[in-house]
């Protein structure tokens, strides 16, 4: 079966820098399972395994535009600290999530003020160029349910 929309994808895979750091790994851990086509890999990923099959090996080397983006200053924000529901905790380097109608951000404090924060949006892989060493694990259909999600359940996917 071939990696095409709407498949259930499992993936091993060492994602490292440009200079050779590993960034993440699913070493150790179950595949990661996702379903093909909906927003579950980052774009550039998801292209490089459109109609790989199972058993296939690859190594997939993925732009930042076509990864998470390039940096913007607009996604630096000074922030009140009257903001946080609890100012004693806003150090820099802490990170914390932030959520608007359309996508879940990774914000971190970069500075604190005396009564403001600067807390940087951007992702934390923002301008990386990603070297990704795959290995296809398995290639499904999806069950009824899963498609209904837009998610994979079980193991590898979303628990709930
Ligand atoms: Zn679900």
């Amino acid at each position: 079966m071939h990696i095409q929309k709407d498949k259930v994808v499992s993936i091993d895979y060492t994602l490292t820098n440009n200079h050779g750091e590993v960034l993440d790994s699913s070493s150790g851990r179950e595949p990661l399972a996702y379903l093909h086509g909906n927003g579950g890999l980052i774009p550039g990923l998801e292209k490089e395994l459109e109609g790989k099959v199972k058993g296939d090996k690859l190594v997939a080397i993925i732009a930042p535009e076509q990864a998470y983006g390039l940096r913007t200053e607009e996604l630096v924000q000074e922030i009140p600290l009257k903001n946080f529901h609890d100012a004693s905790e806003v150090k820099v380097g802490v990170q914390f999530q932030v959520e608007n109608e359309h996508e879940v951000r990774i914000a971190t404090v970069t500075a604190v003020g005396e009564n403001s924060a600067t807390v940087d949006m951007n992702h934390p892989l923002a301008d990386e160029t990603l070297h990704f060493d795959v290995e296809v694990m398995d290639v499904r259909e999806p069950t009824k349910e899963e498609m209904e999600h837009g998610h994979v359940h079980g193991a590898g996917g979303h628990h709930h």
